[in-house]
């Protein structure tokens, strides 16, 4: 939390405070115990990884959550950033397309005892149409647009954010909902597993 603190760049202290609250190292496979807080992405099997802490700080910053806030992330991955977003809204819908890590972040959610946070085994790339319209959508994994259901599932006044470009090289995009207008603002460059899915990259 010093060094989030220490970039400079995690300027919401409501971010701070959250991810001081949720224990990374419980969402961190028992081998790699030891880096649960040095500021790396770590490996959580399946290929893929639990997002460094600076960049999910970032994350949850950009979407400026609200605590009646209804939130959808796609990429449950270990269920990490599900439980710190809990922490600043209402309530959590996410997202994980390999049902093993779906699995386990239900359990360590639950273990946690994390409330009003759902983990759905599905292709986020088309979103939770059941629950939304959402007032944050974040994507944790990297696509080539966009995803359009995740627009269309945004809230008025809805803010999402999600690394868009190509496959080991994304640019963090934040795109607000204005009615039947969006704005898009970039917010720097990211490296992101892949999004796989319909509105995502093929999965085969
Ligand atoms: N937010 C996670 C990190 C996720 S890594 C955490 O805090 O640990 C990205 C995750 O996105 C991976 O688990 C990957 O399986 C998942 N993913 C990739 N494409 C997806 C899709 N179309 N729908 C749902 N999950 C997807």
């Amino acid at each position: 939390m010093d060094q989030l603190r220490a970039s400079g760049l995690v300027t919401d202290y409501r971010v701070l405070d959250a991810m001081a609250e949720v224990p990374r190292s419980e969402f961190v496979p028992p081998a790699h115990r030891g880096a649960a807080y040095d500021d790396v992405a770590l490996p959580i099997g399946h290929d893929q990884t639990i997002s460094q802490p600076l960049v999910v700080a970032l994350m949850t910053q950009a979407l400026e959550l609200q605590p009646t806030d209804r939130v959808l992330e796609v990429g449950t991955g270990s269920g990490y950033q599900a439980a710190v977003l809990r922490q600043l809204a209402d309530h959590v819908d996410t997202v994980e397309r390999i049902p093993a890590l779906a699995e386990q972040a239900a359990e360590m959610l639950e273990e946690l005892g994390v409330d009003r946070v759902s983990v759905h085994t599905g292709d986020g790339t088309l979103g939770w149409p059941d629950e939304a319209p959402y007032d944050a959508v974040v994507v944790t994994a990297g696509g080539p647009e966009v995803p359009p259901p995740l627009l269309a599932q945004l809230a008025d006044g809805g803010r999402l954010v999600a690394p868009v470009g190509p496959r080991h090289a994304q640019e963090l995009v934040r795109v607000r909902r204005h009615g039947d207008r969006t704005v898009s603002e970039d917010l720097g460059p990211v490296a992101f597993v892949p999004l796989l899915g319909e509105a995502g990259w093929p999965a085969a």
